[in-house]
């Protein structure tokens, strides 16, 4: 039985972007120019349609409105489908309120459901603050089911939650913020036939290549996961790794949106062809090392790799503020790649038990396993493009 099947898609459209921020995850950039066709979308989502309960579609990038009508088609495969599809934007279209309102307008038309915007001071010089908000009150205007804005704070950041809230707030309309003072993701009211209207309020992360342009300082959290939390100590296992898969600009499978994972010889699961997309899922849920990311969690591993072989890894940051981060160099760094390689066995039986219990205790009705229902936000699992909501 498969345990690792994706409940949900990040379609990243292109590596393109009219922006450069230093944070970004996935190195989008306006030189970039690869870029994923309808044919390939429809053809990957058919057969995940088909053979896994996929609930959402993100569509990330880059900058997806970049796709054209290659988008538009894909938002509407995805309503001919029943299946929810989300939009990670930065706004550069929101020219004026009219072309704002003109393209959420076509957006909606196509059928997308969730609107998400980005603004924080990481997009601000390249993004004007003024699109944003008319990109907003322009979504406001349309009957998406959820309008989210995507803040990603560091410690010095003026375009904070609190400012946007009064910025984007309205006395009649409630903005809820996704994570709480404690860092945990909280549920959402959305009342009926009605919006839900969130903050995503997230910390900024060194990724991509945010490692060398932002700085340990800004990064204004606590965590440190070279001390495993109680809560990934209790369940350990990253909730998004294969559940909450990506295609990439080069229409590759890929375990998660957290970071640039194309090329990657272990979260890299192949290029998708013809129908082979079930197959490269089974390829990742079959995968010894993506099972240990999955399951036990990139803390973890780094902890007890450590223990098992001190001489044989390197994680050279000071302080670890996500499970990203630590997956980055987990993964990311051949040395470490090398004695997950050399180690895997030792982890196989603990593996293979958690599978077990799994099937055991969170099989449904439909004989597919749900994702755990664990909250992990608390320790800072991702904030991805693909994981504003
Ligand atoms: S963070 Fe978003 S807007 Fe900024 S460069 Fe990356 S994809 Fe573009
Ligand atoms: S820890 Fe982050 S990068 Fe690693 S699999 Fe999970 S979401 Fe992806």
């Amino acid at each position: 039985m498969r345990i690792l099947e994706p409940h949900s898609i990040t379609v990243l459209t292109t590596d393109r972007c009219t922006a450069e921020c230093r944070h970004c995850c996935m190195n989008s950039s306006p030189t970039r120019t690869h870029a994923l066709t309808y044919e390939q979308i429809a053809s990957a989502l058919r057969q995940l349609f088909d053979n896994f309960n996929i609930k959402v579609v993100i569509f990330a990038g880059g900058e997806p409105t970049l796709l054209g009508d290659d988008l538009l088609k894909s938002i509407r495969f995805c309503k001919m489908n029943g299946v929810i599809s989300r939009i990670v934007t930065n706004a550069y279209w929101a020219t004026s309120p009219e072309a704002a309102l003109a393209k959420c307008t076509e957006l909606r038309e196509a059928g997308l459901d969730e609107f998400n915007v980005s603004m924080d001071d990481y997009h601000e010089p390249y993004i004007a603050f003024e699109r944003v908000k008319m990109a907003y009150d322009a979504a406001m205007q349309i009957d998406f089911s959820a309008v989210v804005i995507a803040n990603c704070v560091g410690k010095d950041s003026t375009l904070t939650p609190e400012f946007l809230e009064q910025q984007f707030g309205m006395s009649c309309v409630e903005m809820q913020r996704r994570f709480d003072v404690d860092g945990f993701s909280k549920f959402f009211e959305r009342s009926e036939g009605g919006k839900a209207i969130v903050l995503s309020n997230t910390f900024v992360q060194r990724l991509g290549r945010g490692i060398d342009l932002v700085g340990d300082e800004e990064c204004n959290y606590d965590s440190d996961m070279s001390n495993v939390p109680p809560e990934a100590e209790a369940f350990g296992g990253c909730p998004w790794a294969v559940r909450s898969c990506a295609i990439t600009p080069k229409n590759h499978l890929v375990a998660c949106c957290g970071f640039e994972l194309q090329g990657n010889p272990i979260l890299d699961f192949g290029t998708l062809t013809g129908d082979n997309a079930v197959g490269l899922v089974e390829r990742a849920d079959n995968d010894l090392i993506t099972n240990m990311i999955g399951l036990l969690g990139p803390p973890k591993l780094m902890q007890l790799l450590k223990e098992l072989a001190p001489d044989e890894v390197h994680f050279p940051r000071p302080i670890y503020h996500s499970y990203c981060e630590v997956c980055h160099d987990l993964v990311g760094i051949e040395k470490n790649r090398r004695a997950l390689y050399k180690h895997q066995g030792t982890f196989a039986p603990v593996i293979l038990q958690a599978r077990a219990d799994l099937e055991q205790n969170f099989r449904e009705v439909g004989g597919r396993i749900e994702p755990t229902p664990i909250r992990l936000s608390g320790v800072r699992v991702v904030a991805g493009p693909g994981a504003e909501v």
